[in-house]
């Protein structure tokens, strides 16, 4: 296992991350405990010394089970990493209030990495109405964490705000190639690099949907390499191939990719890539994005909708059931993690987005395609 620094520490390439472990009978609160502590523990045994969980992961249940999962010598062998749920925060002794509460679950009396989960611009401003700072400041003399950082879900002009607002130890950003210019991006990822603040990657698979084999013409671009990966090795590749990237964390619930993702962890190193082995990773990327329908750049200048349609976020979901030549799947996501009053069939076709849209997009039109494509 290779490692790299992260604040004071050498953390593992390669981070345990407890948001999807097994569960029993498909219900997310009520996790495999057995199957998911012999994951974990032999992800640890292995060489992964960067263990992350959150507050709400798993209805709440995930927290514990790590604290449970880390007795046995295990709590030592590791690196803790959780996270101060923003969307509780209504004063500053809430956040006194949800560290002490997650100190108990996890059975310790400190966090190594402690972070404000899924900063965006509202949760932002909250906690500096709430005066963290003082928080992180007393949270730290008390030894409760050991270094502080965020992760981020919002446009990058948001994240270059946070990350120029405090001396942060570390942050967690969503990167993989394909979404290169997604929130903060790859331009967050070398603003952070600059800053000296070392960067923990999430969604390096995009929800599993990059380490997705057999893809026909995709397999074809990975076979010219002379280096033979997996799907799931070439996109962890990638990230790895950065400096400014310090661990990688994957969602990890299946004991094959655990070891072959352990595998790749052994040889990966900062500039291994090669130009062709680059070249090979753009021409995938390509092929996937050549697979967009509606060229939408979610800028949401056509926002807000006067009749609640979330425009963008409709377009996205049509994409992916292209992209990832999955229609089944993202109809079931589009229906279950979009509000009922947002989708396509909400538009009153009156136009006033249409022309804001610098994309030129005829959003009327492309909306009714989605819906025909997902209606139930
Ligand atoms: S045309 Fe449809 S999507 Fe556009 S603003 Fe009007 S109702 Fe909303
Ligand atoms: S204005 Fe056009 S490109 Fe921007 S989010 Fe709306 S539909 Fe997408």
């Amino acid at each position: 296992m290779k490692h790299r620094q992260l604040g004071k520490n050498k953390v593992s390439i390669l981070g345990f991350g407890c948001m999807r472990l097994p569960v029993i009978n498909d219900d997310y609160g009520n996790i495999d405990e057995e199957e998911a502590r012999k994951q974990v523990r032999y992800a640890i045994d292995h060489g992964v010394n960067y263990i992350d969980t959150a507050y709400p992961y798993h209805q709440e249940k995930s927290e514990e089970f790590v604290g449970r999962t880390l007795q046995d010598g295990y709590r030592e062998k590791v690196f803790l990493a959780t996270k101060c749920p923003s969307w509780l925060i209504r004063s500053r002794s809430d956040m006194d209030k949800y560290l002490d509460i997650q100190l108990e679950r996890l059975q310790t009396d400190h966090i190594d990495y402690y972070l404000l989960h899924a900063l965006n611009k509202k949760y932002w401003d909250n906690y500096v109405k709430h005066e963290v700072f003082d928080f992180i400041k007393k949270a730290k003399a008390s030894g409760k964490i050991r270094h502080i950082g965020f992760s981020f879900h919002d446009e990058y002009p948001v994240f270059e705000e946070i990350l120029n607002s405090y001396d942060w130890d570390f942050c967690q950003i969503q990167m993989n190639y394909f979404d290169e210019e997604y929130q903060a991006g790859l331009k967050g990822l070398k603003l952070a690099g600059e800053k000296g603040i070392g960067v923990i990657i999430m969604e390096p698979l995009r929800g599993g949907r990059l380490a997705q084999q057999g893809l026909g013409e995709i397999t074809e671009v990975w076979e010219e390499a002379e280096e033979k990966h997996s799907s799931a090795g070439w996109a962890l590749r990638y990230l790895w191939d950065y400096p400014e990237v310090r661990t990688i964390l994957s969602g990890m619930n299946d004991m094959d990719h655990i070891k072959e993702n352990i595998a790749e962890a052994k040889t990966a190193e900062v500039g291994m890539l090669t130009e062709k082995e680059k070249g090979l990773i753009n021409r995938v990327k390509h092929i996937y994005k050549s697979r967009i329908k509606v060229d939408c750049t979610n800028c949401k200048y056509c926002m807000p909708c006067p009749y609640g349609v979330d425009i963008p976020g409709n377009f996205s979901f049509y994409n992916n059931a292209f992209i990832f030549d999955d229609i089944e799947h993202f109809k079931n996501a589009y229906h279950g993690q979009m509000k009922a009053e947002s989708l396509a069939n909400m538009c009153q076709a009156c136009g006033q987005c249409e022309s804001l849209c610098p994309q030129n997009i005829q959003i009327i039109h492309e909306l009714e395609n989605v819906w025909e494509l997902f209606k139930k």
